[in-house]
């Protein structure tokens, strides 16, 4: 009898991170191999999309999916490995939440399409060439997948039991839920595994002071002080929005949070709970005024949804 977990990890928008995050585990990674049969993970070892076609429905234990759901391939086999695993995990803030793919919700497809085929200067002068989803070479039809209008996080397609957080998780989180699995011992299905009910802020030990600013700045543009809050010297921190879990690990390392574990469970919208804390923060009560400090940041937006765009109220801003 094979008692080692069947498994499929797979990449839909992604960077690549979220598996090199599971590399990163050292030698567990070959524990993996130990206590599992990888039946699919592109970026590491061989598998076809019709080995698991043809497996029966549940057949696998678990589909670890990173990534966010940006066109039909994505989609489908999101679906096929819904269909096959008897546990489905979001793996990674942009399978999770969108994720910085999801920034892309700010355009439309035929914008991205300009910028990237018509006026993108390593293009060939006078193109206008564009991928279409079923092309002819003489007699050969060529597909592609189909390019959506928006992103998608992997719970828009299917139903999804888990999330592991992060941009991407942290190694230690990736081990300790691939344990639970093992052991049996995952939380009730729905959870945010390996984090916490609480705000970051609740878990950083920067001192507060309810200190106010005149303006926000980049990292590079001043000297921060090492034990004060970052918030309260102007740097855009996005502690009071995020899910606490990671262990505090860019504040504590002298960078802002940027929000990749998500909104903490009350939090309904990231962003609109970073834009409020951010204008708690300023000094005025005037509110041109602080319309106005915001508005000097670089990509509101961005800052706000770096990781949500696509899990906020707006889920798209065209
Ligand atoms: S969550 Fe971060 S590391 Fe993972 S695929 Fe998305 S961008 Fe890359
Ligand atoms: S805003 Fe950032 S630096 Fe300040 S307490 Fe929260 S997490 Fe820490
Ligand atoms: S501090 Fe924020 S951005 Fe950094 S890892 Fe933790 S949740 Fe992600």
């Amino acid at each position: 009898m094979n008692d080692r977990l069947e498994i499929a990890l797979y990449w839909g928008a992604a960077c690549g991170g979220c598996d090199v995050a599971v590399l990163d585990t050292d030698e567990f990674v070959l524990d993996i191999g130990r206590l599992a049969r990888i039946r699919l993970w592109p970026i590491a070892v061989d598998g076809k999309y019709s080995d698991i076609e043809a497996l029966d429905d549940g057949h696998l234990d678990v589909a670890f999916f990173n990534g966010a759901v940006r066109n039909s391939e994505n989609e489908a086999i999101a679906k096929m490995l819904r269909q096959k695993s008897k546990v489905m995990i979001a793996f990674g803030a942009c399978a999770h939440l969108g994720g910085i793919p999801g920034l892309a919700n700010q355009t439309t497809r035929a914008e991205i399409f300009s910028r990237a085929y018509l006026e993108n200067p390593s293009i060939q002068s006078g193109n206008i060439t564009l991928p279409a989803s079923h092309s002819h070479v003489g007699d050969i039809e060529l597909v592609l997948p189909v390019f959506y209008e928006q992103v998608y996080r992997l719970a828009d397609v299917v139903d999804v039991d888990y999330y592991l957080p992060g941009c991407p998780p942290a190694p230690d989180q990736v081990k300790a839920a691939i344990l639970a699995i093992v052991q049996g011992a995952l939380p009730e299905r729905g959870a945010v595994v390996g984090a916490s009910e609480r705000a970051l802020c609740e878990d950083c030990t920067r001192e507060k002071k309810e200190k106010k600013i005149q303006r926000f700045f980049r990292p590079h543009e001043k000297i921060q002080d090492p034990e004060l809050c970052l918030l309260e010297q102007g740097f855009v921190c996005a502690g009071p929005a995020t899910r606490s879990g990671c262990g505090v690990r860019c504040p504590d390392s002298g960078m802002p949070c940027r929000g990749c574990y998500g909104p903490p469970p009350k939090v309904h919208d990231q962003g609109a709970k970073l834009v409020s804390a951010l204008s708690s923060v300023i000094d005025s009560k005037d509110p041109n005024e602080i319309d106005g400090i915001l508005a000097e940041l670089p990509d509101v937006l961005g800052y706000a949804y770096r990781f949500s765009l696509p899990d906020s109220t707006l889920r798209r801003s065209l």
